[in-house]
């Protein structure tokens, strides 16, 4: 009861803070007025070798798709969170068929030590507001095991590949379902979500589906 008071405080801060205004065109109301959101294009799917597809709502260089990533990971808001889920849904509409209703969905994860330190896992907030969304659903089944070096920081693709590898492991006793959809707030090279499809098709998973806010 209290954590949930401290919340609500902590949501209303962030509201004083950070008032509700168009990350694109600064019109109060919504973080996407209308007209702004009818402008976001969103680009083609793309695959990567363990990851059958991965589908962005937009690009990273857009600066509202920027700016909102930024404040969703700093600044937990549940507003922000939901419009951000509605723009990903209708991404997956856009591009995704049918997904099998044992479809389980999964965040990308951080390690213990920095969500004690940040509080939150804003790519589980995400996956968590998605799979209400869409009647499936969320699972914890990813560990991340060792800290990594952010990877927007890094420009070289070798190192980012070296910087993710053997980062994440399957939860012990947890068997992963044949179809995944895993969620992260960005995904630059796509080495993270590589990675972490890498170790749940190492673990008996067939087809993984990447579902991210911002295309680096
Ligand atoms: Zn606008």
């Amino acid at each position: 009861m209290i954590l949930k008071l401290i919340h609500k405080a902590g949501s209303m801060c962030v509201q004083f803070i950070f008032p509700r205004m168009c990350l694109e065109c600064g019109k109060p109301g919504k973080y996407f007025c209308l007209a702004c959101l009818n402008r976001i294009q969103v680009p083609p799917p793309f695959e990567l070798e363990n990851v059958d597809k991965v589908i962005a709502v937009s690009s990273y260089h857009k600066p509202s798709i920027k700016k909102a990533v930024r404040q969703l990971k700093y600044h937990h808001s549940q507003d922000l969170k939901k419009e951000l889920v509605e723009l990903m849904y209708g991404a997956i509409n856009q591009h995704l068929d049918t997904l099998p209703p044992q479809t389980k969905i999964l965040a990308i994860p951080i390690t213990e030590k920095r969500r004690r330190w940040r509080g939150f896992n804003q790519s589980e907030l995400l996956a968590w507001e998605l799979s209400k969304k869409l009647n499936l659903p969320f699972s914890h089944g990813l560990l991340k095991i060792r800290e990594t070096r952010p990877q927007t920081e890094i420009k070289n693709r070798k190192e980012r590949l070296e910087n993710i590898k053997g980062a994440f492991a399957i939860m012990p006793g947890y068997t992963p379902p044949n179809t995944i959809m895993i969620v992260d707030d960005i995904s630059t090279t796509g080495a993270t979500l590589n990675e972490a499809a890498r170790v749940l098709k190492n673990a008996g998973a067939q087809k993984i589906i990447g579902v991210v806010i911002a295309k680096g």
